[in-house]
């Protein structure tokens, strides 16, 4: 059993850090910097996105891996095929065909909204719901958004082995690149380390030994790499968002939305610096923004997460009440 209130800042620090890039998604840093000015957007905006502290697909998804992994938890079976059915329950909500649902979040109306899904799960998802095998090359970050609950429900004697393998194998149904699928595992312990009171130096490392545990060298270089210069830009200082986007890239990969994650959380000196630093470039800001919310929101906790991002948080309570269940 780990402490709740790491579990809800992961999850709900997660979600404010996806409710503030979802606006800026598809800008670029100057038409953020003309926008917002020079630091870019640093609270919840009106403007573009869909409403104030409205969440999008990588909150979505991240609940319903939740939610299967629970489910697994109370009645002992396999997580990976009981986060599958979510998933499937997750994919009905955008509008795909599947025959029957599994869960309860899927009678949730708000989580129907469409908030520019990614195209890989909703493709991958709807070969898996019409009962055919998906194979596929994506690199997408869309497996690693998604993967926090796995170290928030593992078992407090699990390897982080284990932790890396079982995060790999949820992101590894939509996303088959091992850069897609490894970030996603290395992503994992990570959290774990964090909710077990690791630094963000400490956790890092954690998450790039178990890179190596389990992975090729062939396999894991693209993302061993990534995560390193992450670190070492980390080293500089705050970086801008000019430089984020030269040598960590736009975050729209696996690997690099790890990377730029993994730079915010090392650089920044609390959790509202590292995910403002997080969402502001011209890549895939929502996701960055989640994934650097679920690392420092794990670390620091949810008292760490400004009053005015947790206030008008789209399913908070949704959110608090499934904390409660972990
Ligand atoms: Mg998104």
């Amino acid at each position: 059993m780990i402490d709740t209130d790491s579990a809800r800042g992961c999850l709900l620090a997660g979600a404010a850090g996806d409710a503030l890039g979802a606006p800026v998604e598809f800008r670029s840093w100057q038409h953020i910097e003309r926008d917002f000015g020079p630091r870019g957007i640093t609270d919840y905006t009106a403007r573009g996105g869909y409403g104030l502290g409205a969440i999008t697909d990588d909150t979505q998804m991240t609940l319903f891996t939740l939610e299967g992994l629970l489910r697994a938890r109370e009645r002992g079976t396999d997580p990976v095929e009981e986060v599958r059915l979510a998933y499937l329950d997750w994919y009905a909500t955008q509008g795909g065909g599947v025959a029957r649902r599994s869960g309860e979040l899927v009678h949730d109306e708000r989580l129907h909204a469409r908030r520019a899904p990614g195209l890989t799960c909703l493709s991958a998802l709807g070969k898996i719901a019409a009962g055919q095998q998906e194979v596929n090359d994506s690199k997408g970050c869309g497996g690693v958004m998604r993967v926090a609950p796995v170290a928030l429900v593992a078992e407090p004697e699990a390897s982080d082995r284990e932790v890396f393998t079982l995060a790999g194998n949820l992101a590894r149904l939509t996303h088959q690149h091992p850069s897609g699928y490894l970030s996603a595992g290395a992503f994992a312990v990570m959290v774990r380390a964090l909710v077990a009171s690791a630094s963000v130096e400490e956790a890092v490392e954690a998450g790039l030994a178990a890179l190596r545990e389990v992975a090729s060298e062939g396999d894991r270089g693209e993302t061993e790499r990534a995560v390193r210069a992450a670190v070492s830009l980390a080293r500089t200082g705050v970086p801008e968002p000019e430089v984020i986007e030269q040598r960590l890239g736009g975050g729209w990969t696996g690997e690099s939305a790890l990377a730029i994650a993994v730079c915010a959380a090392l650089c920044a000196p609390d959790l509202r610096e590292g995910v403002r630093v997080a969402v502001n470039h011209s890549g895939d800001s929502d996701s960055t923004g989640s994934l650097t919310g679920n690392l420092l929101g794990a670390r620091y906790g949810a008292e760490a997460i400004p009053p005015e991002w947790l206030g008008p948080l789209e399913c908070r309570d949704l959110i608090e009440k499934l904390a409660e269940r972990i």
